[in-house]
Formats: C-alpha cells, structure tokens, sequence
C-alpha cells in the first residue's frame, strides 16, 4: 500500500480522474479523454422550447381555456417546471401547517370573521372611513374600474404627477389600470419583481402571488434582453435579479407617486396592512411623496387582533414559508405627504347579493387552491384568460361576464382539493358546480355540450340501457377500424389511447361471483 501523499502534494483533480488504471476512464480513438471532454456535452446551441403564451382573448367571446390549456402542455419544459414548482409550495405549505396544532382552529376563526363582516360590510367600512379621515387619509369611494382609474387619474393630476411606482395589486389589474394610465401619458413601473417581468413582456400575471411563475429562467433573459438590455445568454438568477434592480431602482427614486394595494384593512385602527417579501410595497408608498391605496372593499376585518389569525395563515398557506418578510401597518401619510384610499366596489356588492357564491368574497388571495390544482398546474393561468385564475377564478371571473368566462367553471376535475387548502375555508369546488348549474340555466353551455350531458344522463339513469351501452361498447372498441374511434369527435382520443375493454364488466363479475349481493 502507497503512502498516503501530504495535503501539498495531492492532485488537484480527484484522483479518479486522473489515474492510469482507471478502468472507468472514458475513451475514444484510443486516447483516455480528460475530465471536462469526457463528461461536457457537444458545444452546439440548442433550441430552446418557445414560451407558450395565454388564452386568445376576443373582446367578450368565450375564452377557449383548453385550446391554451393544450399549448401550454405541448411545452414539456414548461409543464414540467410549472407543475413541480407549484405542487413545491403546495408541499410546503402542508409542512408548515403541519407544525401548527391548532390549524383547522385558525381557518374557522378566519372564515368565521369573514364571513361576520361581509354581513356588516357597511358598518365596518364606515367606521373605517371616520378612523382613516382622523388619520389624515383622503378617502375615495370607486363603483366601478372606470370610476376607480378616473380618481386615481384626478390624484396625478392635482399634483402634476407624470409617473407612478406601484407594487403588485390584483384590483388594478381587474381594473385595466396600466393601459387606462398609459392612454392618460402617465408612466407605471412595476416595482415587483415577477409583476415587472410580466409587465415588460407585455403580458398579465399568471398567478396571484408568483406573477411570473410559468417562465422558465431563460424566458426571463430573453424578456430582460430584449428590454433593459442584459446578454441574452445569461440566465443566472441573481445576474438578472440584479440587472433589474439596476434598471429600475433610478426609475422608483424618480417616481413622483407611489401605490399599493393591500392585504387587510383594519376598521378599529383606520390602517391597512401591506404584506411582500421584496419590501417593494415599502419604497412604493415612502419614496414619493404622494401614496394612492387602491383596496377592493372586501380586504375589511373589524380588529387588530383578527389581524393575528390572518397573518399566520398567508404566507404558510402561499408559499409555505411561516410569514412574508414585510408587513407593513400604513396608517397615515408620511411626514409632509399625502395619503389616499381608493376603497373599490367593481361588482363586489353585486357578488356579495349572490347566494351561492358571496363567501367567495373572503379569499385572502394566499393562490393556494392554484398551487393544489391539477388542471391549473398543468395548463398556467394565462390559459383562462382573465384576472383571475385557478379554481378562485372560476368562481370570480364569470361574476364579471358569465358569457366570456362560461368556458372556465369546466376546466375543473371537482376533486375538492381546492377547498381542503383554502384558509378561509371557501367551498371553491361547490361553487364551481352551482356555477355549471347556473351556467346552463341562464343557456351559456355550448348544444352539443348540453345534448351530450343530457344523452348521458338519461343514459346513467336507466340501469338496463346504461349495461346495454357498455356491452356494445367494449364490442364496438375491440372491432372498429383506428379513425373510426380516434377522429375529431373523441376529444378523449385526441391525446391520449382510449383503454382496452375488459373481458368482463364489473357488474358482470359481481353477477357471476357474487350473486348481485353486495
Ligand atoms: S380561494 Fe382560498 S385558497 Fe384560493 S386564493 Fe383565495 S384564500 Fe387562497
């Protein structure tokens, strides 16, 4: 046995590598190659799979969510990373709700509050008002998205305003606020860093809290490439996180307005409550001098110490992780500044008057129903189409246009998971079913949709004609040519081979075994 070499004179290579006797030593044409020919890949670029992009959206025709659900799947690399990064922060979550004994406690207190004010909707928000007005805040009342853009406009304008900063708010999304601002010459920058991605691809976001979430690392460098100038090949995280504070930070340090959203709005105290992890929202409404709040008027809880149930179950129930690195209480405007709140309606009092459908009004918009759902996992929310997405969206977008959303209430398997991991305990996959009720009530299912449930349902309600069909079936599947079975009429078939038919159908062998007894 060789004597064990000094530190000093140890190869620098793992020995392995180098050793003539090496039997595992990759060679070709006779030469042993060295470490980095052996295990590099060939030098050549490869394709990179295209992003897939959203839904077609033709001005209030039905969103085709399954035409952009299947784009979407024809992307492997897309699907793949999409549907394990969220299935990721769905494991997360489960750990850290794991490690709270008294979970199911605190979403029964947290649906219970909800559900308390949004039956006393109109008191807490005034009282809210008369606490906020004595904190020196401005208060807004906005109908609708238009009312809403045109306030925050006016605001600009008495100050001269000519650019904003804004952190990332689900309202003014709903609320077309960035188009409506850019007809007006009014510069918005986004100062979230997955919302600012989306906004300088010109795209929406595609999911509540991970705005940005369906892109891989280098649809990223492309987008910065192509807008703030970044080496197109360098898809480094950090490189490119950088790159955009770079880009950006002059912009927030400029912006003559700053606007956020908010999490909560408390009515004892007149605050609202702003939760990141970039503490984006935080240089939003303290570096100008003039900070605009838009809040939809469901964000109410009457107290602070409600505040308490809500916190703990955001961020374990978004991303798994036990709180968000900022939240942040704004009460009043800053020393010298100017606070507004623009408290938005925009359909709210409409759903809430919706029996079937109110409690989805006390969505904390944690994303964790998405980051559960099969479908939304696999398709990305920019297949539906609209603001919102996943199984809340399926209950919120068709409150806003039952025709254009009619498409979405399907693109469900029903499993309930949604609602098992909802903190405030919203029934979503119920409300999903009472919406496919409705749907065919007010007649926005497609004919054939409806003749083909409607054949079925016939079909499964007389036992006799339903084991009939079956049995015809199975003839039909072992014998019929190819393109009879796959065609364009078996949505089924389209992707996928159809099973082979048993030898004996279940109820046949429960006959024959069992006698039909159970
Ligand atoms: S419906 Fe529930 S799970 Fe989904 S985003 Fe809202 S609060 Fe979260």
């Amino acid at each position: 046995m060789s004597a064990p070499q000094e530190p000093s004179q140890a190869p620098i290579l793992h020995p392995e590598l180098k050793a003539a006797d090496d039997l595992d030593a990759i060679v070709r044409g006779g030469r042993r190659l060295d470490h980095a020919e052996g295990t590099s890949k060939p030098l050549r670029p490869q394709p990179r799979e295209k992003q897939p992009r959203g839904a077609k959206v033709h001005g209030a025709r039905p969103i085709d969510q399954a035409e952009a659900a299947a784009r979407f799947i024809a992307a492997p690399e897309h699907e793949k990373m999409h549907d394990e990064r969220l299935w990721d922060l769905r494991q997360k979550r489960d750990r850290e709700m794991h490690l709270i004994p008294e979970w199911e406690e605190l979403r029964s207190l947290a649906s219970a509050s909800k559900e308390h004010t949004l039956t006393h909707l109109d008191e807490y928000l005034g009282q809210f008002e008369v606490n906020a007005r004595s904190n020196g805040v401005h208060i807004h009342w906005a109908r609708d998205a238009a009312e809403h853009n045109r306030i925050v406009h006016g605001i600009l304008k008495d100050h001269g305003a000519k650019s904003l900063i804004k952190s990332k708010s689900m309202l003014t999304e709903e609320c077309g606020f960035r188009p409506y601002m850019a007809s007006v010459g009014i510069e918005v920058i986004e100062t979230d860093l997955g919302e600012r991605i989306q906004q300088l691809d010109n795209e929406d976001p595609s999911h509540i809290v991970v705005p940005a979430v369906h892109k891989l690392r280098t649809d990223v460098a492309d987008v910065f490439a192509r807008t703030i100038g970044t080496d197109p090949g360098n898809s480094d995280v950090h490189y490119l996180a950088e790159a955009q504070r770079d880009a950006t930070r002059p912009l927030i340090l400029a912006a003559d307005a700053g606007m956020t959203g908010a999490n909560f709005v408390v009515a004892e105290t007149g605050a609202f409550v702003v939760c990141t992890n970039e503490g984006n929202a935080d240089l939003s409404a303290t570096v100008p001098r003039l900070h605009i709040a838009s809040i939809g008027i469901e964000k109410i809880i009457p107290r602070l110490e409600h505040l308490a149930v809500f916190i703990r179950l955001l961020s374990r129930s978004a991303l798994g992780s036990p709180i968000t690195q900022y939240t942040t209480h704004f009460r009043g405007p800053r020393e010298g500044g100017e606070m507004h709140v623009v408290l938005v309606d925009n359909g709210r009092s409409e759903r809430l008057a919706m029996a079937e459908f109110w409690t989805s009004l006390k969505c904390i918009r944690c994303g964790a129903c998405m980051n559960t759902c099969p479908v939304y996992r696999r398709s990305g929310g920019l297949s539906y189409g609209a603001t919102y997405s996943g199984p809340i969206g399926l209950i919120i977008d068709p409150t806003f246009n039952a025709h254009k959303y009619s498409n979405l209430p399907f693109a469900s398997t029903l499993n309930g998971s949604c609602s098992d991991v909802c903190p405030v305990k919203i029934n979503i996959h119920e409300q999903i079913y009472a919406w496919r009720r409705e749907l065919v009530k007010r007649h926005e299912v497609p004919f054939a949709k409806k003749a083909a449930m409607k054949a079925a349902g016939e079909l499964l309600s007389r036992p006799a004609a339903y084991r009939a069909a079956i049995a015809a079936a199975d003839v039909a599947l072992a014998h019929l040519p190819r393109f009879v079975v796959y065609n364009n009429l078996n949505a089924w078939g389209r992707g996928r081979e159809v099973p082979h038919p048993p030898k004996q159908t279940f109820h046949a062998w429960h006959e024959a075994n069992r006698g039909g007894k159970t």
